[in-house]
């Protein structure tokens, strides 16, 4: 059973790559951003909540953000797995999420770092900014979103890092490359912790997995 979480900078092309492995691996993506942003447009209560966050470019409390993710990994089509995108992105949140799972009597076992590096990051997302018109997105905006996001993330990923269950995957090149390299890291992590052995290798074919 893979229980991970998937983090990366602005730019990684880590949305993309999450709902591919989760494909892979049979398990359900869930992005918290998603969530929300559906929230929004459906006008419910909680899109109403997380709107006045969002527009500011803030995080929506932990409290609010909690209460979402804990309801949504106790669903039906989570039973096989789940794939955390976006989510924690604070200390408080890795707590509540050890909390929720503990209940449950389970474990987060894998967590990805998407990396790559800061000037190809501003590049990509400036390019983007281009050919999407938002000409705000300068430079030094960009590069002020990616340092919020080192600082923010360096404490969570650290908490998991003691835990002997991070692997870093190279996010730079084809997509297809990187989806094959994060297979690998996801099976290597779970090898190396005995979480479950690895029985089929992802070069056989369908990258499949066994559970
Ligand atoms: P994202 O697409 O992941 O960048 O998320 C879009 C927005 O949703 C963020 O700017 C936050 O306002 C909110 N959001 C998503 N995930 C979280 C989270 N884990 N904690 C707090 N706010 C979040």
């Amino acid at each position: 059973m893979t229980r991970m979480l998937i983090m990366g900078p602005p730019g990684s092309g880590k949305g993309t790559q999450a709902s591919r492995i989760a494909d892979k691996l049979g398990i359900v993506a869930i992005s918290t951003g998603d969530i929300f942003r559906y929230n929004v447009k459906e006008m419910t209560a909680l899109g109403k909540e997380a709107k006045k966050y969002m527009d500011n470019g803030d995080f929506v409390p932990d409290d609010v953000t909690n209460r979402m993710v804990a309801e949504r990994i106790r669903q039906s089509d989570v039973e096989h797995g789940f794939l955390l995108d976006g989510y924690p992105r604070t200390s408080g949140q890795v707590e509540a999420l050890d909390g929720f799972l503990t209940e449950d009597g389970q474990a987060l076992n894998v967590v990805i770092e998407l990396t790559v590096p800061d000037e190809e990051l501003v590049a990509r997302l400036l390019g983007r900014a281009e050919s999407d018109g938002r000409t705000d997105d300068t430079e030094d905006v960009i590069q002020h979103r990616l340092d919020l996001y080192h600082e923010q993330t360096a404490a969570v990923i650290q908490s998991y890092v003691t835990r002997g269950i991070v692997q870093r995957v190279d996010g730079t090149g084809q997509v297809d490359d990187i989806t094959e390299r994060l297979l690998q890291a996801v099976y290597s992590v779970r090898e190396r912790t005995g979480n479950l052995p690895v029985v089929q290798s992802v070069a056989d074919g369908d990258g499949g997995n066994p559970e």
